[in-house]
């Protein structure tokens, strides 16, 4: 029988399983991923919660989190809907601007703006290659760490920033707290994450490694409330991603904020809403398993966590001879996923005899089609799984 971790929420162990997957991760080797509903409050995490081993390999050497090109500039205005609605929303609750430090930044992709408009600009970063790159473009020291190891001492500041960061994270009350005490009095925080609420918006494979945590609204508004924050501005978006999200802007209460009633249990609502998903994902991965079945040998391209799913999800490893599997990043370039060697695209061109070639990234697999026909492979041979 699983013995559950206490919910990151509630801290209730009364866990209802929702899925069990063995995922085969690049650089990590077989794991079992479990994802649970929390019968005392709602909340939908991965539970029980992988090893700090696993996830610190994970995000220190194996995630993709900067931009692939190494001189790669972001355009005058931002493309991305995330980044306007944090510049925007700090822009009008902190109009006169001042220190504002973001917290597992990436490639600096929002951040670059907030300097822009004039913010003094800091952070952090675990990923040595993406705070490099995200210190280059704007000339700034990001520290490298997780929040915990970089936001010490008493440093305080006008914002933080928290995008697509906090569902990530292992222990999510400490972080809100961690954010708190370095807010000042009347600091703001910028908080971005997936929620979960649509089923039907749910891109494929909803429940991955790197998401700990799956927030429904309430959920983050308690926990957010519970920590000493009023939730001033809330927006949910349900069409900019693959899938939905919400915003929170919040300022710092002095005093804790007091609440009569108790928060709703949101076991129920989640409940549906997560039986709606794996139904509509199981339909998903069938229909891309359906692509490939008549193939009897083939190269897989990309080696992620999506590659992994794949393997899990469907009968590829089983039905098909996998002569390869060749991925772009130099970070898993002779690693294995799934026992099979991963090469770099050079050497998949090389060794490349008219085998097909199965796309198995699902967030870059337009790109990855049309990098394959530039490069001469014919149409006929290259598999999308997922368009
Ligand atoms: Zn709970």
């Amino acid at each position: 029988m699983t013995t559950f971790d206490p919910c990151m929420v509630c801290e209730s162990t009364d866990f209802e399983p929702l899925k069990v997957s063995n995922w085969k991760i690049t650089g990590v080797g077989d794991l079992d991923v479990s994802f649970g509903l929390c019968r005392d409050c709602g909340h939908i995490s991965q539970n029980p919660c992988p090893s700090d081993d696993v996830i610190e390999a994970f995000y220190r050497e194996l995630s993709n989190y900067f931009h692939p090109e190494p001189d790669w500039s972001p355009p005058p205005v931002p493309a991305a809907e995330t980044t306007k609605r944090l510049v925007g929303a700090a822009r009008r609750f902190k109009p006169g601007k001042g220190s504002l430090y973001g917290i597992g930044i990436g490639s600096g992709r929002d951040l670059i703006y907030m300097q822009r408009q004039g913010w003094d600009v800091s952070g952090c970063e675990p990923s040595p290659t993406a705070a490099k790159q995200a210190g280059d473009l704007m000339s700034v020291d990001i520290e490298v760490g997780f929040a915990d190891e970089c936001l010490t001492g008493g440093r305080t500041f006008d914002v933080i920033m928290l995008s697509h960061v906090l569902e990530h994270v292992a222990k999510p009350k400490d972080m809100i707290s961690l954010v708190h005490d370095h807010l000042d009095d009347d600091g703001v925080f910028l908080l971005e994450v997936p929620c979960a609420r649509q089923a039907h918006r749910l891109c494929l494979g909803w429940l991955t490694l790197e998401h700990l945590s799956y927030f429904s609204t309430d959920i983050l508004v308690r926990l957010l409330e519970e920590a000493g924050f009023f939730p001033m501005e809330i927006t949910l978006d349900d069409w900019s991603h693959k899938y939905p999200t919400v915003t929170v802007v919040a300022r710092k209460a002095l005093d804790r904020v007091r609440r009569e009633a108790p928060y709703l249990n949101q076991y129920a609502a989640n409940k549906d809403l997560m039986e709606a998903h794996l139904r509509i994902d199981r339909a998903h991965w069938h229909a891309a398993e359906a692509r490939f079945q008549h193939l009897k040998t083939a190269y897989v391209y990309a080696a992620g966590v999506h590659t992994a799913q794949l393997f899990s999800e469907t009968n590829l490893l089983n039905k098909i001879e996998v002569v390869g599997i060749a991925d772009s990043s130099p970070l898993k370039v002779g690693k294995q996923q799934g026992g099979r060697d991963i090469i770099s695209k050079d050497q998949f061109l090389a060794g490349y005899a008219g085998q097909h070639v199965i796309i198995s990234s699902y967030n870059s697999e337009t790109q990855i089609a049309e990098m394959l026909a530039a490069e001469g492979i014919p149409a006929e041979k290259i598999v999308r799984l997922y368009t």
